[in-house]
């Protein structure tokens, strides 16, 4: 269901003014960042992502008025796929089309191969992958149609490399790049790009949970799983923040970057320079 109230400043001088955007798992982390900094540009918002409802419609509102576009928010279970449709539906009927999507949900579960839950591995793939097809599918025909459209797909850098004990996300995240390449080539002549960014890591809640489970699971404190687990391989040894990823986000949303469709592109301190 979408829930709008008000806004009311106008944004016609803003990059993304009169433009509609749909963000994935906007509710929380780095989704909730790319809703504010597509928002900042002057663009209506869907948010979507779940949590308590009386939060989620302060962040709602408080977009709204910050920002002076409408924000709209949908509760859909990324996980079904004929309620992406509904939920694409329902944002183009409210805001007359949709022109940007970014596909930010996303889930996690580490786990040795062995004894990988089969129900985590098909929930992380219906999440961090089969959610992007669904809904870059509702939206292509429009986007294609009006001859301007921008896709963003919220990778990793496990969507370039791997790590051990990721087995579900680090194939959806690859499969998730392997996407954006397939609808950058079907989308090159129409005005449409579609581009991935791959995060190393961000500090958000889905991060947090990671650092407790790492610390439970190799029996060490929180401090060293930082240093020595998560920011082991990423060699500026810092957390990149949501706000780095808005900013790029926006970026790829805007004129400048008419021309680039089908990349790749690593926010990950040197990671995957390895
Ligand atoms: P987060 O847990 O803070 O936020 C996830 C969001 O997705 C929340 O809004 C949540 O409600 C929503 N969500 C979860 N399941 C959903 C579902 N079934 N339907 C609809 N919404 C759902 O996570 P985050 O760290 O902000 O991660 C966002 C994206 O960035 C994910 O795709 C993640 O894989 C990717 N990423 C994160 C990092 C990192 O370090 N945080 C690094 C690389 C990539």
């Amino acid at each position: 269901m979408l829930n709008t109230t008000a806004s009311a400043v106008p944004h016609s001088l803003s990059v993304l003014a009169g433009k509609t955007a749909i963000v994935t798992g906007s509710t929380s982390g780095i989704g909730l960042g790319i809703a504010q900094a597509l928002a900042a540009e002057g663009a209506n918002v869907v948010i979507n992502g779940f949590g308590a409802a009386r939060e989620i419609e302060a962040l709602r509102s408080e977009i709204s008025r910050d920002y002076g576009v409408e924000v709209l928010y949908s509760g859909t279970d990324m996980s079904q796929p004929e309620k992406i449709a509904e939920m694409i539906e329902t944002a183009a009927g409210e805001f007359g089309q949709v022109d940007i999507l970014v596909n930010n949900a996303g889930i996690q579960h580490v786990s040795p191969i062995e004894s990988f839950p089969p129900e985590k591995w098909d929930a992380v793939l219906a999440i961090d992958l089969s959610s992007s097809f669904h809904a870059i599918r509702a939206v292509f025909a429009g986007m294609k149609e009006r001859r301007w459209g921008r896709i963003v797909n919220v990778a990793s850098a496990h969507g370039l490399i791997a790590s051990p004990f990721k087995a579900a996300y680090v194939a959806a995240k690859h499969g998730l790049v392997g996407l954006t390449k397939v609808v950058a080539l079907e989308g090159a002549e129409c005005g449409v790009t579609c581009n991935a960014i791959c995060p190393g890591y961000v500090w958000t809640p889905l991060v947090e949970k990671q650092i407790e489970d790492q610390a439970k699971s190799h029996g060490i404190s929180r401090d060293q799983v930082v240093r020595d687990v998560l920011l082991a391989q990423q060699p500026d040894k810092r957390f990149a923040t949501v706000d780095d990823i808005g900013a790029l986000v926006a970026f790829l949303c805007g004129p400048a970057a008419q021309s680039i469709t089908g990349a790749a592109l690593p926010v990950d301190g040197g990671w995957t320079a390895h």
